[in-house]
């Protein structure tokens, strides 16, 4: 028997958009985004999707359109 469903957002990063800005880091307050380094600078990806509570304001900064809310289906048992 399948308990209740539930529908949340989470962020995803599509690195190759990223111009590493920084400024989703900023604006998240569960720490989910951080910077990942190389020679030629820096991009953003997720640290920790289980932290992310789906309000979007990482992706409503992002000016390179390079976070999207993704819809990922839960079950409660
Ligand atoms: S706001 Fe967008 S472009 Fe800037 S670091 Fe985050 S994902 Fe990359």
């Amino acid at each position: 028997m399948f308990g209740k469903r539930k529908e949340r957002g989470k962020a995803t990063i599509q690195i190759a958009d990223c111009t590493g800005c920084g400024n989703c880091i900023e604006k998240c307050r569960h720490g989910v985004i951080e910077f990942v380094y190389f020679k030629e600078g820096r991009y953003a990806r997720i640290k920790d999707n289980s932290r992310c509570s789906g309000y979007g304001k990482c992706a409503n900064v992002c000016e390179y359109e390079a976070i999207r809310m993704v819809k990922i289906m839960n079950y409660e048992l």
